[in-house]
């Protein structure tokens, strides 16, 4: 079995994100990068599944600019066996993403693929979706648990109301939560044995997929700031405040 992970590369989670004084976007220069949160969780799982036997390769693949070569790199230092970089600048949107991963789909025919549920810097929660409509593939998203039965997986996914188990046919795209497993640190030595791991560059033009952006963006904003709280003494002042001023009970 062939495990294909898709990795974004993303501003930190925890960099304080500031928006550009043209209000053009955010501003990512100078700024420390690192692969989207749940996508780590998708490439440990594939590495876990390879580990158990279960899966043959884990390819890790992520489409941006150069530097997003970075992402995949960390990806085989945790444990893929090789990687893919799809070049491409500019805005990139869910729908070019999830055609230039169809083609690469095409290409590698794994018989997974996982992705993060959602992107941290877009927070799109379609990439995913729509590869599964392109490819034609059963769908599991924000998954927590994975099990492989035979040519079916048992997908645990995090919703609404709880939990939710599912049975689907592979191949198929599963899209990861971040509650599904614990991301292990790349050692030191796993590193340097990643810098020799093979990296794939194709250009996006070379798929022959049209990656302009088909959304506007007009405007981008700080949200409001936050007023300053207040200290109350008592509790009978702190319901007195929220019955009379906040008016909330
Ligand atoms: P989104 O639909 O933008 O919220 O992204 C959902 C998931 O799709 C991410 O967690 C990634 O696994 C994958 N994805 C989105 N954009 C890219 C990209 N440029 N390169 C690789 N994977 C991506």
């Amino acid at each position: 079995m062939k495990i294909l992970v898709a990795v974004k590369r993303v501003i930190d989670y925890n960099v304080q994100v500031r928006v550009k004084e043209d209000n053009t976007g955010v501003v990512t220069e100078n700024v420390k990068m690192s692969t989207n949160p749940p996508d780590d969780n998708a490439i440990e799982e594939a590495v876990k599944i390879k580990e158990s036997g279960k899966a043959t390769e884990v390819v890790a693949v992520s489409v941006g600019e150069e530097k997003a070569q970075e992402t995949v790199r960390k990806a085989l230092a945790v444990g893929a066996d090789r990687g893919i970089l799809i070049k491409a600048d500019g805005i990139l949107e869910p729908l070019a993403v999830s055609k230039l991963l169809q083609k690469i789909v095409e290409k590698e025919k794994p018989d997974l693929v996982f992705m993060g549920k959602q992107a941290i810097d877009d927070d799109c929660n379609q990439t995913g979706q729509m590869l599964s409509a392109l490819l034609n593939w059963p769908q599991a998203t924000f998954a927590s648990k994975i099990e492989i039965k035979d040519k079916k997986l048992e997908v645990t996914r995090e919703i609404d109301e709880g939990l939710e188990t599912i049975e689907i046919n592979i191949p198929a795209i599963v899209t990861c939560d971040l509650r599904l497993n614990e991301p292990r640190y790349a050692s030191l030595p796993n590193i340097m044995k990643a810098k020799k791991k093979p990296i794939e560059q194709i250009n996006a033009s070379d798929l022959g997929v049209d990656t302009s952006p088909r959304i506007e963006q007009i405007k981008v904003e700080e949200p409001p700031k936050r007023k300053a709280g207040i200290k109350v003494k008592s509790v009978a002042e702190l319901v007195q405040k929220l019955k009379n001023e906040a008016k909330v009970i």
